[in-house]
């Protein structure tokens, strides 16, 4: 059975919205511009609230920083250091009490 024809669109259409123009809100509260200052697409009070908000001081959201897991690419990192691994292993024998093994 072949499909049927939709039915046609009606001829005249509403004309689609404009935008004139656009306001920032705060991340967080959603305060628009008009009312506060926003720094780093944060207001004054939410910034305060971000810094303060940890136990050890440090903060958990430091404003204009991306974290991690949103990079497209991950950070450049230090290589890992060579490591000896039959050297390692036989110090960790040494150091329980075992003889290193016997090897060749
Ligand atoms: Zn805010």
């Amino acid at each position: 059975m072949p499909p049927k024809k939709l039915p046609k669109a009606p001829a005249k259409t509403r004309r689609r919205a404009r935008v004139t123009r656009a306001v920032f809100v705060c991340g967080l509260c959603e305060e628009p511009e008009t009312t506060t200052e926003l720094v780093n697409g944060l207001c004054a009070d939410c910034r305060a609230e971000c810094l303060a908000d940890s136990e050890d001081g440090a903060p958990h959201v430091v404003p204009g920083v991306v974290p991690d897991t949103f990079l497209a690419v991950p950070r450049r990192q230090a290589p890992a250091p060579v490591v000896d691994v039959t050297r390692y292993v036989d110090e960790i024998r040494r150091a329980s009490g075992y003889a290193p093994k016997e090897r060749g």
